[in-house]
């Protein structure tokens, strides 16, 4: 089997920022990816705007050009795209890891293809893939979904939004706009504090117009096909209902980082262990990067504060090098 310096879990924004830094340092790298190139973005919702500007999302040095402030969703892809091509970065897409086992020196990875062997490992594998379920009676129905795409969709019909951040004020105002009946189902008792600035006074004034109904301190607590059961101050309210949008959040796959033998916090962030310097984990050789580090706090990590991830694990490697063969 193949061995290298590097093997990188994950193709996303970070694990693509820790290929260019391995190529730059002259590491023998490889990414390994289970879906298309930065699947999870990929995955974003058809319309998404970036919250940060362009330049915060650069990687490798290389501008983002934008003619808007803040990019879509398309223009990343594009961006990322022309990020592997430019680098040549050693990617293998569509190619699952499975599970790393460590060697007497370095660690065999074996995924759905292949196995590798290399003398250090970055999970770099985001927290896009597990959506944080509600839990209730009917989540499993054909007609909810914990991701959503496109408003065209859900025209003329009644669509219940779970959720108060950025996903699910983008889905209920994408969809109302495309002529849904739009129900937000919001925990708090108010829209996210970390909705996007110039999209939050939108929302409030299409609930402040009744044009998207919005139930505050309210929880939903059953889903049948043609109705949705709602628990509210005033009690519990019934309604009819044809597509279900859990946008409830996404978490990491713990137990996959557990598999592996990485340390996770006993309190509820279920933090992966990583030194803050060097990004390593418990296990020497091992090291996080990009925003899979947050573990339950998946707003802690995003693209512009961990793409430096990259430098830092390269640098304790060629550290770590350089103590193992002294010149
Ligand atoms: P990801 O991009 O999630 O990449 C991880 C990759 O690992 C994925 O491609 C996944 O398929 C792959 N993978 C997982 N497990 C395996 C495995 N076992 N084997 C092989 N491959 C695997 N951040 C910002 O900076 N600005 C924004 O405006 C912004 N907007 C966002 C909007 C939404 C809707 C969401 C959900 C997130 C947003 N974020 C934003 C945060 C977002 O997580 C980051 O932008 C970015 O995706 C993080 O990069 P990453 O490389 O750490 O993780």
């Amino acid at each position: 089997s193949a061995r290298y310096d590097l093997l990188i879990i994950g193709g996303g924004p970070i694990g693509l920022a820790c290929g260019i830094a391995a190529q730059t340092a002259g590491l023998t790298y490889l990414i390994v990816e289970k879906g298309c190139l930065v699947n999870s973005l990929y995955r974003y919702p058809q319309n998404m705007t970036f919250f940060s500007t362009s330049e915060r999302l650069e990687i490798g040095g290389v501008p983002f050009v934008s003619t808007n402030p803040k990019p879509k969703r398309a223009e990343a892809l594009e961006y990322y795209r022309r990020i592997q091509q430019k680098f040549a970065l050693e990617v293998h897409l569509f190619e699952e890891v499975k599970t790393v086992n460590p060697l007497d020196s370095g660690f065999e990875v074996i995924t759905s293809k292949s196995v590798y062997s290399a003398q250090y490992v970055v999970v770099a594998t985001g927290f896009y893939d597990i959506p944080c379920l509600m839990n209730i009676k009917g989540e499993n129905l054909p007609k909810v979904s914990h991701y959503y795409n496109d408003p065209h969709y859900y025209a003329g019909q009644h669509v219940v939004v779970v959720g108060a951040s950025n996903s699910s004020v983008d889905a209920a105002l994408e969809t109302y706009r495309k002529g849904a009946n739009v129900t937000l189902v919001v925990r708090a008792e108010s829209i996210g504090g970390r909705v996007k600035y110039w999209v939050r006074p939108d929302i409030e004034n299409r609930i402040a117009n009744g044009e998207v109904r919005a139930l505050f301190n309210s929880k939903l607590v059953e889903i049948r096909h043609t109705e949705v059961d709602i628990l509210t101050p005033t009690g519990l309210v019934t309604i009819q209902n044809d597509f279900v949008l859990a946008l409830t959040g996404y978490q990491p796959n713990f137990a996959f980082l557990e598999k592996i033998g990485i340390t996770l916090a006993e309190d509820h962030s279920r933090e992966p262990f990583h030194n803050r310097e060097t990004m390593e984990t418990n296990i020497p050789g091992l090291f996080l990067a990009g925003v899979v580090c947050g573990g339950m706090n998946t707003h802690l990590w995003f693209i512009e504060n961990s793409r430096v991830h990259a430098e830092q694990i390269v640098k304790r490697i060629l550290q770590d090098q350089a103590k193992a063969s002294p010149a």
